[in-house]
């Protein structure tokens, strides 16, 4: 991989590895995100997608992950610019020309930083098999958002 290319790159031109480097491996994106019908705000809730692996914060199901969740969309260079992924996500960061935080694993050269920070979702969610679809609601987080404006909740500081 090219030295800083996060930086000096823009995400069409990062190669494979590089775009799979710049994955933070949060599993926040794979979290059940609810929208209200009033005035389509949108919520995520601590209630992960069944093929999410609780310990390792991996799909178990990756290659056709597509295919068996419908509402599954691949993150690429143009679905980074959408207003839907978290806020902390290091692909919508960059397509919005923000650098990378602090606790990435490409700024820190550890990917453990991504959990002591509290950015993972490691320890702190449930599987969509085990709370019934009406009961979601009752799982909304703020830990979690969509809003470039809300502020991003850390548990330490990495310098
Ligand atoms: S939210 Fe972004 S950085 Fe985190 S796992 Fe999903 S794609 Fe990777």
């Amino acid at each position: 991989m090219r030295d800083k290319f996060w930086e000096k790159n823009s995400l069409e031109e990062l190669t494979t590895e590089e775009w799979e480097a710049l994955c933070d491996g949060c599993g926040r994106c794979c979290l059940i995100k609810l929208q209200d019908d009033d005035d389509d705000e949108l919520y995520y809730t601590s209630v992960s997608c069944q093929y999410l692996c609780q310990d390792t914060i991996r799909c178990t199901e990756y290659p056709r992950r597509n295919q068996l969740v419908p509402g599954c969309v691949p993150v690429t260079p143009d679905i980074a610019r959408q207003p839907w992924l978290p806020n902390t996500c290091a692909y919508r960061l960059r397509a919005e020309g923000k650098p990378l935080p602090q606790w990435h694993p490409l700024i820190t050269g550890d990917t453990v930083s991504v959990e002591r920070v509290g950015i993972s979702v490691k320890g702190r969610i449930v599987s969509e098999l085990d709370i019934p679809e009406e009961e979601q609601e009752e799982h909304i987080v703020r830990w979690v958002s969509a809003n470039s404006d809300e502020p991003v909740e850390i548990w330490e500081e990495i310098l």
